[in-house]
């Protein structure tokens, strides 16, 4: 099977003829090229390079190609930092009360930055290596991160406290999931296999799973069916803890769950089974700072709980440091070929 092949197996649920790997490895990609990292984030050719460079040296099955956690808020006109050893990151929040959300426009991603920037990377990655190997390019953020950077995290999480708005909050939710929709649409013709959004604001860890059910939910719902319905293959990533949102975060109906590694493996395992592909969920911690002896040890264990019934690409739970050592990124691509064989 080509890479391609197996993780197309991995999403419909079909036992490929091993686990697919894929990384979550823009910073580290960006950090090998020894230029600044917010340089290569502003450049789509670049970026590309950097993720084809990794590519050559680790031999994923699935590139997930994004430039952090910023990219639709600056395409929506927030004011973006970017760093030279880090991820972007948000200025001040766009909009001062709620209803302010009914002014803003959806951009449009051919035009806008640095939209652009990524739809040209994709281009180049779909052009390079498109035919043999999965390019999941990210449209993130999902409608809660992006509602959050735009109202502001702390502002907005006192918005749903006192639920006084209740229309308002989903109507920018609502401004949010049409602007990462129109961006996936655009990262799908550009030649990406299938698209994610980044939901880190989602997180039990951070609202009551009533919230979580009350407002994100809807959204990314409405996404995952509206994408499925064009056959585009839509990725949730929720950070940290989904343990208490196990069965909503396999009702959204994303055909690809990115599962963080404080998540328990065995219960959304039950609960995804013959529903979603799994795709996690080794610590970022551990690839960071553990030995390539202790991740081969985490990958043949999660492997032995995901592997059944096929639905599962094994990868890093979240994105991976700048500085994650490439014999441990070597371990964890190495596991899926050790462990992750399907004989029949
Ligand atoms: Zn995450």
């Amino acid at each position: 099977m080509t890479s391609v092949e197996r993780v197309q197996a991995a999403i419909e649920l079909r036992p490929p003829d091993r686990v697919p790997v894929d990384l979550h490895n823009f910073q580290p990609a960006a950090y090998a090229t020894g230029l600044p990292l917010g340089e290569v984030f502003q450049d789509g050719g670049l970026l590309a390079e950097a993720m084809l460079k990794a590519w050559r040296e680790f031999g994923h099955d699935m590139i997930l190609l994004e430039n952090g956690t910023a990219c639709n808020a600056q395409a929506c006109g927030m004011e973006v930092i970017y760093r030279d050893q880090a991820a972007p990151a948000t200025g001040k929040p766009l909009l001062r009360s709620l209803e302010d959300v009914a002014a803003l426009e959806v951009p449009d991603p051919f035009t806008t930055f640095p939209m652009c920037e990524i739809l040209k990377a994709t281009r180049i990655l779909s052009q390079e290596v498109g035919d043999r190997v999965w390019i999941c390019a990210r449209a993130d953020q999902g409608p809660m991160d992006l509602a959050a950077q735009l109202r502001g995290m702390s502002e907005l999480m006192m918005d749903i406290a006192l639920g006084e708005q209740e229309e308002l909050i989903h109507a920018l939710l609502d401004y949010a999931r049409r602007v990462a929709t129109r961006y996936a649409y655009a990262l799908i013709e550009c030649g990406g296999h299938s698209t994610s959004i980044g939901e880190a604001e989602a997180s039990p860890d951070l609202i009551s799973p009533q919230h979580y059910r009350r407002y994100p939910w809807v959204h990314e719902k409405k996404m995952a069916a509206e994408l499925k319905g064009q056959g585009i293959i839509l990725h949730n990533h929720i950070c940290g803890n989904t343990g208490a949102i196990t069965e909503d975060f396999v009702a959204t109906g994303a055909p690809v769950l990115e599962v963080d590694h404080k998540t328990e493996p065995s219960k959304i395992k039950e609960a995804a089974r013959h529903k979603s592909c799994l795709l996690g969920n080794i610590d970022t911690r551990l690839l960071s700072l553990g030995t390539p002896a202790e991740i081969d040890d985490a990958c043949r264990e999660l492997v032995r709980v995901w592997k059944p019934d096929s639905g599962f690409i094994l990868g890093p739970g979240c994105a991976m440091g700048a500085e994650t050592p490439a014999e441990n990124i070597h371990a964890l691509v190495e596991a899926a070929r050790k462990y992750g064989v399907y004989t029949s």
